[in-house]
């Protein structure tokens, strides 16, 4: 395939029975280190949001960083970590969401975003949609305006963007 012809979801590798048995993992690393899929993808997360006044990117742990801080650097806006707890140095408010087997916690710090602010969450992959409610649960419980939620990949099947939309949210997703 040329490279002028090859999309988004053409840089993605899937990795079979990782981290588990019967998990197809979507690796992105191999689309961040593509030049031109790097900057494909950065683009078309920005696209649906263009014209709209975002003071702040959102990224979650860990994919999250690298695609939040990339879109900040090309909007010149700040960006926020919302991390797995126990990683944030600051006053930090938490928030609990259910994985598959148990529970996790996700934090924020409490003076990342300021009420009214509008913010834009981005992550790699959208499957249950638990971690990113986790996100807009923190975000909405500091009055962050939530103008959109970007995905690279949606496993349509785990239903996380009907979750997702059914909190009245905006979601776009590359492929799936
Ligand atoms: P969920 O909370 O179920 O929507 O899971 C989304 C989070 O788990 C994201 O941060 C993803 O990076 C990661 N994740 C879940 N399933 C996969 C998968 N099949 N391939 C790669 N990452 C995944």
């Amino acid at each position: 395939m040329s490279p002028q012809s090859k999309t988004v979801k053409d840089y993605i590798r899937t990795i079979a029975d990782f981290p588990h048995e019967g998990i197809l993992f979507r690796d992105v690393t191999t689309l961040f280190a593509d030049p031109r899929g790097f900057r494909m993808a950065i683009d078309q997360l920005l696209h649906p949001w263009a014209g709209q006044k975002i003071d702040k990117v959102v990224g979650l742990e860990a994919r999250g960083f690298i695609l939040g801080g990339a879109i900040a650097h090309q909007l010149s806006k700040g960006f926020v970590p919302i991390r797995k707890k126990g990683k944030l140095p600051g006053q930090t408010i938490s928030q609990a969401y259910t994985l598959e087997y148990g529970e996790a916690v996700m934090e924020m710090h409490e003076d990342a975003i300021q009420p009214g602010e509008k913010v834009l969450l981005v992550d790699d992959l959208l499957a249950t949609g638990g971690t990113a409610q986790a996100g807009i649960q923190l975000l909405e419980r500091v009055g962050g305006e939530i103008v959109g939620c970007s995905f690279i990949v949606d496993l349509p099947e785990l239903g996380g963007r009907r979750l997702l939309e059914s909190l009245g949210m905006n979601v776009s997703v590359l492929c799936e």
